[in-house]
């Protein structure tokens, strides 16, 4: 029996073969503390972090003093949002405001409705039925108190990228910090915080072909000092900003990773987009009542959600045995309410219901895409068949002239 293909990419990647034979040694004999450089382990370690800092560093446009490692992007979240509002709140200064959207992951709304109870106000942006803002909304929800917005690079179940630029620059001219959520931009796509005028940035390694357990956090040089309070409270590492032993064998994966991502990220954007619309393409060309959720063009190249209407996602899953996908969000699953995205999109319930995110990356072949697609045709058709509502249709279409293509 073929081993099941691999879906997901956007819940989690596997480690690349050469992150994986970079990090080993750090787990074996070079096991040394990154701050205990009076032996050579400790130096071993210490020189290993320095040039991940330097490799995570370049793929974003920072440079490596602005780089504080994490456990992953929900840290980094949470010490952005909170370390903002806590250091503004020590220095008695007048900011308690933030701007987000919608549709951003819960480690950012969850963050911020934390700080609401303690004396933040979040304004929530509307979103279009792409996922996309409005700039012009952006710019009018700014205020003099404004400490920060929080918008994402690229979102985890449509795929919708937010122009990353035009934010930043409205950011610039308003007066206030751009922090952006990049768990599924970096590496995927070109991003770089000083063109895109980003302050604070996170991502995790594990959606990056590293383990999970890592991340980073980019915290923008600027004079005065940006001020973050810490979530830890120890040793002082990462600039007093994340206190903790350093995770050397994770952070020597990710500067790796990042790495790869440095040489590869345009070939393979390009290689997965392509794959990604003969998926779309294949499923469209045998099906009706298909509709792609997120924006059309300006999305994360190896992300697909589709919507199958007369079709449970749940039963189509179930359906769809040996390929691993996942019905809207990993986050979220095992709960069988709407995503919030998709109801942040307004899309209506049935096809919520009916949606599935098909996850592409690095190691996704032609010969998964087309296995993936065949699959998912004759599975939608075969749940279908079995849908009264996909019958009413049908007779309805058929009274007008024109019964949906499919089912032979
Ligand atoms: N932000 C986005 C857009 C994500 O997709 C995720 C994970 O799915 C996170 C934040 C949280 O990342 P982690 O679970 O690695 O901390």
């Amino acid at each position: 029996m073929r081993d099941p293909i691999y879906c997901d990419y956007q819940a989690t990647t596997p480690v690349d073969p050469k992150v994986l034979e970079a990090m080993l040694p750090y787990l074996r004999d070079r096991f040394g503390n990154a701050s205990s450089i009076s032996h050579r382990f400790g130096m071993e370690a210490n020189a290993a972090v320095k040039s991940a800092r330097e490799w995570v560093a370049r793929l974003i446009g920072a440079s490596a003093g602005e780089i504080v490692f994490t456990s992953g992007s929900t840290e980094g979240i949470n010490l952005a949002l909170k370390g903002l509002f806590a250091a503004e709140r020590r220095a008695s200064g007048p900011r308690n405001h933030f701007v987000t959207a919608p549709t951003e992951h819960p480690a950012v709304l969850d963050a911020l409705e934390y700080l609401r109870g303690d004396g933040a106000e979040v304004t929530v942006l509307p979103v279009d039925s792409r996922g996309s803002i409005g700039l012009a909304q952006l710019r009018a929800a700014i205020t003099d108190r404004t400490l920060a917005v929080a918008l994402m690079a690229a979102n985890n179940e449509i795929g919708t990228r937010h122009p990353l630029a035009e934010i930043g620059a409205i950011c610039a001219e308003e007066g206030t910090l751009f922090f952006c959520d990049a768990t599924q931009g970096v590496g995927k796509f070109d991003l770089d915080v000083e063109r895109d005028g980003i302050d604070l940035l996170s991502f995790s390694g594990h959606k990056l072909y590293a383990p999970k357990g890592v991340g980073a956090l980019f915290v923008k040089k600027r004079m005065p000092r940006l001020e973050l309070a810490p979530l830890f409270h120890g040793g002082g590492h990462e600039h007093g900003y994340r206190s903790g032993t350093l995770n050397v064998p994770g952070i020597v994966a990710l500067g790796k990773a990042c790495e790869i991502a440095f040489a590869e990220v345009d070939d393979e954007a390009q290689r997965l987009a392509a794959m990604r619309d003969r998926l779309r393409l294949t499923i469209q060309r045998e099906l009706e009542d298909v509709v792609v959720n997120g924006h059309e063009t300006f999305r994360l190249p190896g992300n697909l959600s589709l919507a199958f209407r007369y079709c449970e996602a749940d039963s189509l899953l179930a359906d769809l045995d040996g390929i691993a996908l996942s019905a809207g969000s990993a986050c979220h699953s095992g709960n069988a309410q709407v995503s919030h995205v998709l109801r942040g999109i307004g899309l209506e319930p049935e096809l919520a219901h009916g949606t599935i995110r098909f996850g592409l990356g690095r190691f996704t072949t032609d010969q998964d895409v087309a296995e993936i697609a065949s699959r998912v045709i004759a599975s939608v058709k075969r749940l279908r068949e079995m849908s009264p509502l996909y019958e009413l249709a049908r007779a309805k279409r058929a009274r007008e002239g024109g019964a949906p293509r499919q089912a032979p």
